[in-house]
């Protein structure tokens, strides 16, 4: 959408292509409904791939704050929340498909909705589209097809396969800020409890990656924005454990401090209450029992278990087995061959006049907005260039 705009601002006539009924569906989704657009901090150190200096170019033609004005340009009101994340005043994701909708249509693009492109060539100075038993002239190509996660959303091939038809290479595909499955049953026990934890992946016993933030338990294991973070670390490099500081700001020794007053000013109540007050209640139980420690035993006897739960608390940990897959990740790492694309202009070196942007290259951002603002930077950066003619998307 953002490709299509830049184009149609360009002068050029404009044809996007959606092969779902309408525009959107997934930008509608991200997150949790909100849409975290953008980030504060939007920068080529937040995002992976091949080559991720790829990125630096366009973010830097079409940073974040050309991105807001040009959304509020389009009526879209925003509000920046903790870690630099940007989201609609609304609070709405729909907010932002409906702008974007709008200037679609003011700016004289045609959409065609439930349109598959199945496939396109290039003869002479001109490519031919194909879908749904039609073919389509166009001058220039935006391949702005997404990635593969999302999979209920939307998220498809279709993409990697068109631009592998005119010689393009894609790397290995991974599903990236995705939820954990991890092993043994306790987060079922604990499933809906969200707390904020400072996270880390630990590999041979050494910490690979850390993110401070929310963690949500559920069925299968862990996930929140957190976890997504180090997703990436924790399943992509061989066997991992997550491990998880539930008290970040306190030292061991402090927690033990805290737990030992509990005892002596509490003598009478049980366990399954030592960590009441400092911790959601099933949490604090589910700690206790998991230390192999009786909730009914009487405080006044947990003499000698403090230090244990205080340790157990500042890591609690869990093997990770898995990952929920493309379906339910919200970035696809790998994609098609940054270096066959001019960083600055987003055009193909194989194949003149065809041009990508967006999740289906080989570019993936951090969790906090970077993707979406990978979208609008490189979506922007391709339709200014190709905008110079007739141009299908
Ligand atoms: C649940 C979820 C939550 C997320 N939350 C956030 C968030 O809060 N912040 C953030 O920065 N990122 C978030 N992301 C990631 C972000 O949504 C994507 O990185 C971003 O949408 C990619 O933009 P894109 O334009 O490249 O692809 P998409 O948004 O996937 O758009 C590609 C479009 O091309 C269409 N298409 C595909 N193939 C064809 C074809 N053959 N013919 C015609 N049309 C086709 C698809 O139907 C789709 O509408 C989230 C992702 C998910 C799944």
């Amino acid at each position: 959408m953002m490709a299509a705009l830049a184009a149609a601002e360009q002068g050029a006539e404009v044809l996007l292509l959606e092969r779902q009924a309408r525009l959107g569906r997934k930008l509608a989704a991200t997150g949790n409904g909100r849409c975290n657009l953008t980030n504060r901090s939007a920068s080529a150190a937040h995002y992976h791939g091949e080559t991720p200096s790829f990125c630096a170019a366009a973010l830097e033609a079409m940073g974040v704050e050309e991105t807001l004005s040009r959304f509020l340009d389009m009526g879209l009101l925003t509000v920046e929340e903790v870690d630099g994340r940007i989201y609609p005043l609304s609070d709405h994701a729909n907010s932002v498909v409906d702008v974007l909708r709008f200037s679609l249509e003011a700016a004289g693009v045609e959409v065609r909705c439930g349109t598959i492109v199945e496939g396109m060539e290039k003869t002479g100075e001109s490519f031919s589209l194909h879908f749904g038993g039609e073919t389509l002239p166009a001058d220039r190509v935006i391949v702005a097809c997404g990635g593969r996660a999302g999979g209920k959303l939307g998220g498809v091939q279709d993409g990697y396969r068109l631009l592998e038809s005119f010689g393009h290479r894609c790397t290995k595909l991974h599903p990236a800020l995705v939820q954990l499955k991890t092993e043994g049953t306790i987060t079922r026990g604990l499933k809906g409890i969200r707390t904020q934890a400072l996270v880390q992946v630990l590999r041979d016993g050494r910490a690979v990656a850390e993110e401070g933030g929310e963690v949500q338990f559920t069925e299968y294991g862990l996930s929140g924005p957190a976890i997504f973070s180090v997703s990436r670390e924790a399943v992509r490099k061989g066997e991992s454990i997550v491990a998880l500081d539930l008290f970040p700001e306190l030292s061991t020794e402090k927690l033990h401090e805290l737990l030992l007053h509990r005892v002596e000013t509490r003598p009478k109540l049980c366990m399954e209450d030592l960590f009441t007050g400092m911790l959601q209640n099933r949490l604090g139980r589910v700690l206790v029992s998991s230390a192999g420690i009786s909730g009914s035993m009487p405080l006044s006897e947990s003499a000698g278990l403090l230090w244990k739960l205080a340790k157990l608390a500042k890591r609690f940990a869990f093997h990770v087995v898995g990952d929920l897959g493309f379906d339910q990740a919200q970035v696809t790492a790998g994609g098609i061959r940054t270096e066959e694309f001019d960083p600055s202009t987003m055009e193909s070196r194989i194949c003149s006049g065809l041009f990508a942007c967006g999740e289906v290259l080989d570019i993936d951002g951090d969790c906090g907005g970077y993707n979406l603002q990978w979208a609008w930077s490189s979506g922007w950066i391709a339709g200014m260039n190709a905008g110079k003619g007739t141009v299908i998307c």
